[in-house]
C-alpha cells in the first residue's frame, strides 16, 4: 500500500497525523467527551493500555488546558499504563506494566499519593487472533482487569470509560458494570468503524456495593460455564442504552475520501506523529527491506537479535 493510499482510505488516520495525534483513536475519546462531557472537574486521570499515547495526549491537552485557565481546583495528574514503552508526553507519568496485576494498581495509587482518580479510561485491546469468540473473550478479560484496577483507584461518583466488543456475552459485562456504576451507556463514536464490533462503555457515578473490598479476582474466570449468560432474565438482565455519538456531519470512518478534501488546499503527505518505539512488525520490515522475506532465505540469512538491534 502506498504512502497516500491509507490517507485516502482512512480519514481519521490522516486527520490524526495532520493534527499531531499519535493514533486515530484520539478522535474516539474526543467524540466521547463531546457527548458525555468527560473532563469537566477532572484533576486526576488514569489511562490504561495507553500506548502509543493518543488518549494520553487528549487527556494532557484537555486537563492541562483546564488547569491553565484556572478551572481545576488542584494540580492535574495523569498516569498512563501499558505493557509497551511509550514516548514521553508533557504532564503524563508513565508506568510500564500489566493491568491484570495488583502491583500495577498499587503503583497507580502511589502516584496519586493516596488520593483517588476522577476518571479512568481504557482503550485496551489484545492482539486480535481473528477467531471472534476468542477475541471477544480476551477483550472481556481485559475490560474486567481494567474494572478491577478502577475499583482500587476511582473516587465515588467518578467515571470509567472502556473499549468493549459487542459480542454475544456483552450482557454479562453490562450486568457486572451495573453493579459498580449507576449509569452505564454503550457508545459508538463516529470515528469507530461501523464494520467493527468495537464500542465504548461510559460508566458514570461510581458507587460500589456497600462493604465492597476491591480485589483483583476475575469475575469471568470465577464462574462455572454451565450457565448461558445470554439467557439472563428478569432483574439479572440489564439493558444498557446504545448511543451512536455525533451527527452525520462528522467524517464516516468506513468511507474512502479523496486525498484533496478541500478544493482550495493541496493534499500533502504528513508522516505519523510518533512512530512506534519498537513495534512487533519491525523484524518483518527489516526482512522485507533487505529482500529476505522468502521463507528459505529468511531462515538462513536471518540476523540474530543483537545484529538486529545494531542495525536499528
Ligand atoms: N489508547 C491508545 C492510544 O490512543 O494511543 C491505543 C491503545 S491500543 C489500541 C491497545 C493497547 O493495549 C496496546 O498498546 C497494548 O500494549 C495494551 N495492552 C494490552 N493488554 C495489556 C495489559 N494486560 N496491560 C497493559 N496494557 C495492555
Amino acid at each position: 500500500m502506498g504512502r497516500s493510499s491509507k490517507d485516502k482510505r482512512d480519514i481519521y488516520y490522516r486527520l490524526a497525523k495532520e493534527e499531531g495525534w499519535r493514533a486515530r483513536s484520539a478522535f474516539k475519546l474526543l467524540q466521547l467527551d463531546h457527548e458525555f462531557n468527560l473532563f469537566t472537574g477532572v484533576n486526576r486521570a488514569v489511562d490504561l493500555c495507553a500506548a502509543p499515547g493518543s488518549w494520553s495526549q487528549v487527556l494532557s491537552r484537555k486537563l492541562r488546558g483546564q488547569e491553565e485557565k484556572g478551572e481545576t481546583g488542584e494540580e492535574v495528574k495523569i498516569v498512563a499504563v501499558d505493557l509497551q514503552a511509550m514516548a514521553p508526553l508533557p504532564g503524563v507519568t508513565q508506568i510500564q506494566g500489566d493491568i491484570t496485576k495488583v502491583s500495577t494498581a498499587q503503583e497507580i495509587i502511589r502516584h496519586f499519593e493516596g488520593q483517588p482518580a476522577d476518571l479512568v479510561v481504557c482503550d485496551g485491546a489484545p492482539d486480535v487472533t481473528g477467531l471472534h469468540d476468542v477475541d471477544e473473550y480476551i477483550q472481556a478479560q481485559l475490560l474486567l482487569a481494567a474494572l478491577n484496577i478502577t475499583t482500587h483507584v476511582l473516587k465515588p461518583g467518578g467515571t470509567f470509560v472502556a473499549k468493549i466488543f459487542r459480542g454475544k456475552d456483552v450482557t454479562l459485562l453490562y450486568s457486572q458494570l451495573k453493579i459498580f456504576f449507576s449509569g452505564v451507556t454503550c457508545a459508538k463514536p463516529r470515528s469507530s468503524r461501523n464494520s467493527s464490533i468495537e464500542a465504548f462503555v461510559v460508566c458514570q457515578n461510581y458507587s460500589p456495593p456497600e462493604g465492597y473490598v476491591p480485589n483483583m479476582s476475575n469475575p469471568l474466570l470465577d464462574h462455572s460455564y454451565d450457565v448461558d449468560f445470554n439467557q439472563l432474565e428478569g432483574p439479572n438482565r440489564v439493558i444498557v442504552p446504545f448511543l451512536a455519538c455525533g451527527d452525520l456531519s462528522a467524517f464516516d470512518s468506513d468511507r474512502t475520501y479523496p486525498l484533496q478534501l478541500d478544493a482550495g488546499k493541496q493534499y500533502q503527505y504528513t508522516p505519523p506523529t510518533q512512530p512506534p518505539i519498537r513495534p512487533p512488525y519491525q523484524q518483518a520490515c527489516h526482512l522485507r527491506k533487505n529482500n529476505l522475506l522468502s521463507k528459505e532465505d529468511a531462515l538462513s540469512n536471518r540476523p540474530n537479535q543483537s545484529q538486529d538491534k545494531e542495525t536499528d
